[in-house]
């Protein structure tokens, strides 16, 4: 089988395209033929070398994917071989034409869902959830800022919110993302690149500011954040890339709280519950994964590329 693999960490060309043997499950593991696979921006953090926690070389990139059972290890119950899956994290890695995984990295896709969508669900819609009802403690009718709402996170945080009967300010740095947040259904939109808009933030809740702000690049955004929070407000740092200055009174004032999230360290009873909120959510259609870009496997390293600088436009996926 083909498969995308990582000899020496570096840039987006240490991936490599390979000839691997099939795989075949051991006890408790599932194989999964990949349709999609999802290329999310942690992939590119641990491709680089520079992520805390580092697999063994050589490996395969990837966590997110979606396909079809191909074979089973003795003893796995949940699913059978020809069943439409999507994989939340892999133990051989996602980036090629077949992945092991264990049997609770493997859930029902429901047949309306695409493969291609499937491929989106695990890593953007779990960090969303997470973010906004385990971190956040979100409820119905509070006014959430999802801070850079055009991408994979932040479309399934738009999502989530508008389901959940909140009130929904995303924002995108281009027409075409901002339109998108609309369409996925956020109330409001805004460009986070115009200088004031976080003070139309303001102007959108009275003056009150966001209950909730879900951050996505809080090294740019955090200082100008605080200022815009209601009292008793939360901000969720969900990505980062680098230092921030910021005013602790802002806070204070506030009665308001900044907590970090990482999806990776989420709790097995977290993954349950993500898990479950995310399987009703596709059987009734209202979570709806947008791909905005399907790339071939053998062009991961222009995935790479493009997930980290152009301007996003909700998931990029691999097609092997
Ligand atoms: P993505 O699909 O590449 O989207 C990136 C988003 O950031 C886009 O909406 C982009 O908007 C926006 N952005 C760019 N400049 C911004 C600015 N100045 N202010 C606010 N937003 C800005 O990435 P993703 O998968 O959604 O992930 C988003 C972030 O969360 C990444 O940093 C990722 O590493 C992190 N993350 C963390 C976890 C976790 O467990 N903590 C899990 C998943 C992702 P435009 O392109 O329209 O400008």
């Amino acid at each position: 089988m083909k498969t995308i693999r990582v000899h020496a960490f570096g840039g987006p060309e240490a991936m490599c395209l390979e000839e691997n043997a099939d795989p075949t499950p051991q006890a408790g593991q599932v194989v999964v033929k990949v349709h999609a696979a999802g290329v999310n921006p942690v992939d590119t953090y641990i491709r680089s070398g520079l992520y805390a926690s580092l697999p063994p070389l050589p490996y395969t990139p990837g966590l997110d994917a979606a396909g079809v059972v191909v074979a089973v290890g003795e003893g796995v119950r949940s699913v059978s071989v020809g069943d439409r899956v999507y994989v939340g994290g892999s133990l051989s890695g996602t980036y090629a034409e077949k992945t092991v995984c264990s049997e609770p990295q493997v859930h029902p896709l429901p047949a309306p869902v695409s493969f291609a969508q499937g491929a989106g669900v695990n890593v953007p819609y779990g960090a969303a959830y997470h973010a906004l009802f385990h971190r956040a403690h979100t409820v119905p009718g509070e006014t959430v800022l999802v801070h850079g709402a055009s991408g994979g996170v932040g479309i399934a945080a738009v999502q989530w919110a508008r389901n959940a009967g909140m009130r929904v300010i995303g924002t995108g740095g281009t027409e075409e993302g901002r339109q998108l947040v609309l369409a996925q259904g956020a109330h409001f939109v805004l460009d986070h690149h115009a200088p004031d808009h976080m003070e139309r933030v303001l102007a959108l809740t009275d003056g009150k500011g966001a209950d909730v702000i879900l951050e996505m690049l809080a090294n740019i955004n955090l200082g100008q954040d605080l200022g815009a929070l209601a009292e008793n407000g939360r901000v969720v740092v969900v990505g980062s890339r680098g230092p921030v200055s910021i005013d602790p009174r802002d806070i204070m004032r506030r009665n308001a709280s900044v907590t970090g999230m990482l999806l990776l360290t989420a709790s097995p009873r977290e993954l349950l519950s993500i898990h479950a909120a995310i399987a009703a959510g596709l059987e009734n259609n209202t979570l709806r994964p947008f791909v905005g870009r399907e790339v071939p496997l053998s062009e991961a390293a222009r995935a790479h590329r493009e997930i980290m600088e152009s301007s996003a436009l909700g998931k990029i996926v691999l097609i092997p």
